[in-house]
């Protein structure tokens, strides 16, 4: 398929601005000689992210900052540990870098202590259960259904077999979370820890409420923040570090770092956070990723970054303007973050064919299910195509575009070239010479 030559980039950029990306492929070459099996799968991975609009919510495109630390020599560096306590030899190098995503984060976020090596969001969730839980013991959480993640108690995850769930969510009438419910089952279940974040939740969870709660019964409040904690670091989100006892993350999500997970904590829980990440659930930090962390926290600290979290926010908010004047039913009428979800069943669709009907238009997001109906909906995110530099007139025509398709009109792949025009207008990485 033929690419359009990317025009908007010199028109709205400059070198100053974030997402003015560039030249992630160097030292690309080595492996295109040695292996061009993978790297051709790699850069027709690259072309697929430039040619369609990615509105998968948990996604964003990294800088090439990050993507050099995670392509580096640090990637050889075994560091089990912590620094200045590592089992290795030669972890001085690798101790300054984790040391600074540690001091970056705690910046960042106002928190006591970082923990900076889990692998996943997942990790970080497993390492907070086996720092405050003992297993059987109860947790109340947000239900799967109503959008509590896998490791919120599902029976396919470590998280439900080893521990006993309840689940709250949300009212019918407004799709808010129904915080006397979750007291009155807080009150019911004595739950030890109680956990407050979703994938799929487009609103703030109101964190003091939920601290109240959690005092009510002496449990733990561990905030699973891992959609919502780059619109913290930027501002533009309340801050959960002040009220929960521990906060889970993710670094790869809005926060726009390397793949991974992060662990926030007050000075009394740092111990016990530690040792549950290493040695209790991890072995050696991947110090390739650490410092991209860093890296990420350094760029997140900044002006730019900031806009950038605001931003997101404008432009899911203007989407789903448009989605719902298409005919889509948005969840909450609205929302307050980078995501958005909706129910398609008004168009007569099922989110499946809905899902293809998108993806056969270069339109990528997810089917997620939606809080008291059985037919599920789509969830869709603006923090990649903001990364890309579009605004409220690129999420009017998004909206206009996901429309058409949901009514078909792409189905001879005829919106295709539209996406791909518009997709091309927002380049973030500079075309590797010889392709895309
Ligand atoms: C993404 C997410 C996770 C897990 O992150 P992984 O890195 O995929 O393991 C956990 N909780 C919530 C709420 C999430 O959205």
């Amino acid at each position: 398929m033929s690419v359009t030559p990317p025009t908007g980039r010199a028109a709205r950029a400059t070198a100053q601005e974030p997402y003015a990306y560039d030249g992630w492929s160097h030292g690309l070459d080595a492996l295109q000689r040695q292996d061009p099996e993978i790297a051709d799968l790699l850069f027709g991975e690259a072309r697929r992210q430039a040619d369609g609009l990615q509105l998968i919510a948990a996604e964003n495109f990294t800088s090439p900052a990050v993507l050099a630390a995670l392509g580096s020599p640090l990637a050889n560096k075994y560091a089990e540990g912590y620094p200045g306590a590592r089992h290795h030899g030669g972890c001085e190098l690798v101790d300054l870098a984790e040391r600074t995503a540690v001091d970056r984060a705690k910046a960042l976020f106002g928190a006591e202590h970082a923990n900076v090596q889990p692998h996943s969001g997942s990790s970080a969730m497993l390492a907070a259960y086996a720092a405050l839980l003992r297993p059987g013991d109860t947790v109340l959480a947000m239900d799967l259904r109503h959008g509590g993640h896998l490791t919120h108690g599902s029976p396919a995850n470590f998280s439900g077999r080893w521990y006993d769930f309840a689940g709250y969510g949300v009212r019918r009438d407004t799709g808010l979370i129904d915080y006397d419910r979750v007291q009155a089952l807080a009150r019911e279940h004595r739950p030890a820890a109680i956990v407050c974040g979703s994938i799929s939740y487009p609103r703030h969870p109101d964190y003091a409420a939920f601290r109240e709660i959690a005092d009510d019964v002496g449990a733990h409040l561990i905030a699973d923040a891992a959609h919502p904690i780059g619109l913290v670091a930027g501002g533009a989100a309340p801050n959960p570090v002040p009220y929960a006892d521990v906060v889970c993350a993710t670094t790869h999500k809005v926060l726009r770092g390397p793949r991974g997970g992060m662990i926030l904590c007050r000075e009394e829980l740092a111990g016990r956070i530690d040792r549950a990440v290493f040695p209790f659930t991890q072995g050696g930090a991947q110090m390739h990723s650490v410092a991209a962390k860093a890296v990420a926290f350094g760029e997140a600290a900044t002006p730019a970054f900031a806009a950038y979290a605001h931003q997101v926010v404008a432009n899911a908010r203007a989407l789903a303007a448009v989605l719902a004047a298409e005919g889509l039913s948005v969840t909450t009428g609205g929302t307050d973050t980078h995501l958005i979800t909706a129910d398609v069943s008004g168009l007569a669709l099922e989110a499946a064919t809905a899902r293809g009907r998108l993806a056969a238009a270069g339109i990528v997001l997810d089917v997620c299910g939606l809080p008291h109906e059985a037919a599920h909906g789509l969830r869709l995110g603006t923090a990649a195509v903001t990364t890309q530099g579009m605004r409220e007139p690129e999420m009017a025509r998004i909206g206009m575009l996901v429309g058409a398709a949901l009514r078909g009109a792409g189905r001879d792949g005829g919106l295709r070239g539209e996406v791909a025009r518009l997709a091309g207008s927002f380049p973030v990485y500079a075309p590797y010479p010889g392709h895309m």
